[in-house]
């Protein structure tokens, strides 16, 4: 939807009118004031977008455009000076659920006219560009630390081919050395549950729009009448790509323990979904690197799928108000209803049918967090002492590998809640344990979802710690 050029006037005359209510509330009601700011901000952005037009757009391959973190000295400056860039192209930002516990500052995407723009209003010292060149980065990557597809080849077809052959009890490090596609995953899944049908199934929990399965592994061999069984999902969204990297090496990793009868499954099943959103993954691969949605053409924008975001489409606080879009260009669009996706319908069921769940993780990047109840709400959870208790003991094991992580729930942490998010839905609706994983790196000065390839195994090793914490929490 664009407006015409002439009402352009008015709707920025109504941004001014709205600025001067921000203010106003902000001296005569401190204790509503962030909230207030937070709701004025995401308006503002969908405003000022639908004011410029679509002349100028942020999209791959992202030459020449640069990731800058902007810091704004109070409410007014940041709304004058965003909708000052959004005169010039769309105003794009880059971060997941809660990266920015500052909400005085963003981090976007610039063309360079929008960066001379914002030196011209800023000081220097607000100003910092973490990324020079978003398109450079991403060949940069493409070259150095993506399996290439000569080398995927090899990887499946030659004698030496580690997708199709692995030897039970250890782990193929050299497979966490690049990033894989998704033909390449299916093919090294397949080999995982043949190498240890003793204590890998690999089952399909539901298929997407274009006709992708969606796969769970089930790790542990369990004799018990009533295991106690631990969910992990990652890639909800489809640019973070690291996290299926951890919890494919967590599968692999347990198998072989298991393999070695390492005692830790005798009467525990680890459920892995690896990737709830193939469609936005492979679309990520061949298309648009910072793709975060799935691909749901219902919407359709740009002349493109418009794609729902699957971390605001669970059901409870649907569509609130805290960073959620009813906009389908947005990176937040919430869909039209709770569950209208093929994808968050598939685990819903999971959680359903699946007996003994008690404790669940939504693995995203980056930020390097955990993230505890609830997102949606400031309100503290029916039993935040022990919410509180194992973010802590997890955020511990995950800061295992030197890099520090951080355990935050609730707006003191945070200041920017998130409705309509998954572990929210599981922690009300089935009382599982659930937190958020924001995976390194801590921000996208260090590469962002394009974390560097050799950063794998540290991570993935970080992760498994957290996750054999888990499990012994569980059973203790
Ligand atoms: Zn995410």
């Amino acid at each position: 939807m664009v407006l015409l050029k002439e009402s352009r006037p008015i709707v920025l005359a109504f941004i001014r009118l709205l600025s001067l209510l921000s203010s106003f509330y902000q001296i005569h009601f401190q204790q509503q004031t962030m909230k207030i700011n937070n709701l004025f901000f995401l308006f503002t952005l969908v405003i000022v977008t639908l004011a410029r037009g679509d002349e100028c757009l942020i999209q791959p391959p992202y030459t020449g455009l640069s990731v800058v973190k902007l810091t704004f000295s109070d409410v007014e400056s940041r709304e004058k000076i965003l909708s000052d860039l959004s005169e010039i192209c769309e105003i794009k930002a880059v971060q997941d659920e809660y990266t920015d516990p500052n909400a005085d500052s963003v981090e976007l995407i610039l063309t360079q006219e929008q960066l001379i723009r914002a030196e011209k209003l800023l000081p220097s010292r607000s100003i910092r560009v973490l990324m020079g060149d978003l398109g450079a980065a991403i060949s940069h990557e493409r070259e150095t630390s993506l399996v290439s597809p000569a080398e995927s080849e090899g990887f499946c077809t030659d004698d030496t081919c580690s997708s199709d052959s692995l030897v039970a009890g250890t782990v193929d490090t050299e497979y966490y050395t690049k990033y894989h596609s998704y033909e390449d995953f299916l093919q090294r899944w397949e080999t995982l549950a043949s190498t240890y049908s003793d204590y890998v199934k690999l089952e399909t929990i539901g298929s997407t729009l274009e006709g992708r399965k969606i796969h769970m592994f089930r790790v542990g061999q369990t004799s018990e009448e009533k295991p106690i069984r631990i969910l992990f999902n990652a890639m909800q969204h489809a640019r973070e790509w690291i996290t299926t990297m951890c919890v494919l090496h967590t599968v692999e990793t347990l198998a072989a323990d298991a393999h070695r009868k390492k005692a830790w499954s005798s009467n525990v099943q680890i459920l892995v979904v690896p990737i709830v959103n193939p469609d936005g993954f492979v679309y990520s691969h061949a298309t648009d690197r910072m793709w975060r949605k799935n691909r749901n053409p219902a919407r359709s924008c740009r002349g493109g799928p418009a794609g729902v975001d699957l971390n605001r489409n669970w059901g409870l606080d649907f569509a609130g108000c805290e960073s959620t879009s009813s906009d389908p260009c947005s990176d937040i669009y919430t869909g039209p209803e709770a569950f209208s996706e093929l994808e968050t319908q598939a685990l819903k069921k999971l959680f359903e049918t699946e007996k003994g769940l008690k404790a669940h993780i939504d693995v995203h990047s980056f930020s390097q967090l955990v993230l505890g109840r609830w997102s949606y709400s400031d309100d503290p959870p029916p039993n935040m002492e022990e919410v509180n208790k194992l973010g802590n003991l997890l955020n511990e094991k995950l800061s295992s590998g030197g890099k520090q992580y951080s355990y935050a729930r609730g707006k003191t942490d945070l200041i920017y809640l998130a409705s309509g998010v998954m572990p929210d839905w599981v922690y009300d609706a089935h009382n599982v344990m659930s937190f958020t994983y924001e995976l390194r790196p801590k921000s996208m000065w260090e590469g962002g979802f394009m974390l560097p390839a050799n950063q794998i195994i540290p991570s993935a090793e970080e992760f498994l710690e957290s996750v054999k914490a888990l499990i012994d929490y569980v059973t203790e």
